[in-house]
């Protein structure tokens, strides 16, 4: 079942996963904070990841760079001249769009063939991210590609607008340098290639891994946390000999590796997940091999994470711009390269929206009153799920029921995430639970105190509950 995003937008922000951003003083359009529930998913989801991909590996380590950086990192890597998307403004109403996402979503909608409009714009790719503005501007005038706002079909020609966030760093004696917020966070691992080669143990081939926010100045931010200004990336670098056998062997293999993190460990829907291999005109200028993993959002299939063969073009560029030697010398053979590279890159915040999207759920169930009614429900698998417990006390001012409950939460909270609510009727509580998918309600009720050795525990996909030992508890959620 496929839910509506306004939908989702409403249950987030009513259960606290994500609050939009400085909402006092009115808001900026499209930016969002994560709430309690959201910052916990988050970090469920960037813990399997860190987990599965860093602590469970022998040839992976991780590395925590900065956020800010010589601004020739990003005269090297190519970001200063083009990392830029192609903006038009609508001249009537002044709207603000990316060419090519509005001619594909044309091509999409109209269901238009290559055949349909090669002549026309003499274009040899359904990818309008690799034409030229001439065949961009071409196509918005010849198939009369409408503004979204106004209905107008009158657009200024592409421009190249750069994504970088600028700012300004004091040097000294009131001297102010341009520096970047970083767009994304794969250059500090190559940056510091060396440094972990000649630290490590690590010998090729080897993997390096980098999590943390990156800032993109993006034209047409939206869709909730899909596309927005300040995110979260989790890269990883392979860095590998130039071995062409040998590399589409890893991407096939990192391929499926990816594909059995999003399945087994964050639970999505196998069938709205697909890998997307890309059109050699669509391929980054650094890339030879390039596979989008999509997921199929309200909107349709967008990209979640990418996995990318990017050449040895990274190091051979920062050798080039810094003179420093960025070569490997191979132990056994003594031979001596520059590494070539996969990079895998997942969205963190874009992984956060998808495992919500995923989750959501509206779910016609039987109350006691052999009623039916609604629940909505986020179907979190419980590993990632925020709030793995909840305690609740059944009458809150029997002190006796206190105790045992804070008692329980006071211990099981030394290893999982867990709830205390004791605010009003025990159905409306289980509900509360229900909608952010707690696995696991324990009530503490009027036979714990006799017995000071029992509790219930529900069940939130059955709905059930049972009558456990306190000492049971924790074996529950394994
Ligand atoms: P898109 O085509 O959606 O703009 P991209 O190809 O520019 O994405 P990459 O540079 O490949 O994105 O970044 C790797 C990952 O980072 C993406 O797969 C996505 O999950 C995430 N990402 C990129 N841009 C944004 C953004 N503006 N907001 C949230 N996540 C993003």
């Amino acid at each position: 079942m496929t839910y509506s995003l306004d939908s989702i937008v409403a249950w987030a922000k009513r259960r606290a996963f994500a609050f939009p951003w400085s909402d006092i003083y009115g808001w900026l359009a499209n930016a969002w904070d994560l709430g309690p529930y959201g910052a916990q998913l988050r970090k469920n989801i960037l813990d399997a990841w860190w987990k599965h991909f860093v602590q469970e590996r022998q040839d992976m380590v991780g590395l925590d760079a900065s956020i800010l950086m010589n601004p020739k990192v990003w005269e090297a890597s190519g970001h200063v001249s083009s990392f830029s998307d192609p903006l038009v403004d609508c001249r009537k109403c002044k709207y603000r769009d990316r060419a090519d996402k509005l001619i594909e979503d044309h091509i999409a909608k109209n269901k238009l063939t290559l055949d349909e409009i090669k002549d026309k714009i003499w274009a040899d790719s359904l990818t309008p991210e690799a034409w030229t503005f001439d065949q961009q501007t071409a196509f918005l005038s010849e198939f009369k590609v409408k503004c979204p706002k106004c209905g107008s079909c009158d657009w200024t020609e592409p421009k190249k607008f750069n994504l970088m966030f600028k700012t300004q760093q004091w040097v000294i004696d009131w001297e102010w340098k341009d520096i970047y917020l970083r767009p994304e966070t794969a250059q500090w691992i190559f940056v510091n290639f060396k440094n972990i080669l000649d630290t490590t143990r690590m010998r090729i081939p080897f993997w390096v891994a980098q999590v943390g926010k990156s800032f993109r100045n993006e034209i047409t931010p939206g869709n909730f946390l899909f596309r927005v200004r300040e995110f979260e990336q989790m890269e990883i670098e392979f860095f590998c000999e130039n071995d062409e056998k040998k590399w589409l062997e890893w991407l096939q293999n990192w391929k499926d590796t990816c594909e059995a993190w999003w399945i087994e460990k964050i639970w999505i829907n196998k069938d709205k997940l697909r890998f997307r291999e890309h059109d050699p005109k669509e391929l980054a200028f650094y890339s030879k091999w390039t596979w989008d993993v999509e997921y199929l959002f309200p909107w349709g299939w967008w990209e979640l994470q990418w996995i990318a063969y990017r050449t040895d073009y990274d190091l051979q560029q920062h050798m080039k711009f810094s003179w420093r030697d960025m070569q490997y010398t191979d132990p056994m053979t003594g031979a001596r390269y520059v590494p070539h590279c996969i990079e895998p890159s997942w969205g963190l915040t874009r992984a956060v929206l998808t495992a919500m999207i995923d989750a959501y759920d509206e779910e016609e169930y039987t109350n006691g009153n052999w009623e039916k009614e609604t629940r909505t429900v986020a179907h979190f698998h419980k590993n990632i799920a925020p709030i793995k417990f909840a305690i609740l006390p059944l009458v809150k001012k029997d002190e006796k029921q206190v105790e045992i409950a804070e008692k329980i939460f006071h211990d099981l909270s030394k290893d999982y995430f867990c709830e205390y609510d004791d605010n009003g009727a025990i159905g409306k509580r289980y509900r509360r639970q229900d909608e952010i998918w707690t696995p696991f309600c324990i009530t503490v009720d009027q036979q714990s105190c006799e017995d000071w050795e029992t509790v219930t525990i529900r069940d939130r996909d059955t709905m059930e509950q049972k009558r456990i030992k306190i000492s049971e508890i924790a074996d529950y959620i394994n």
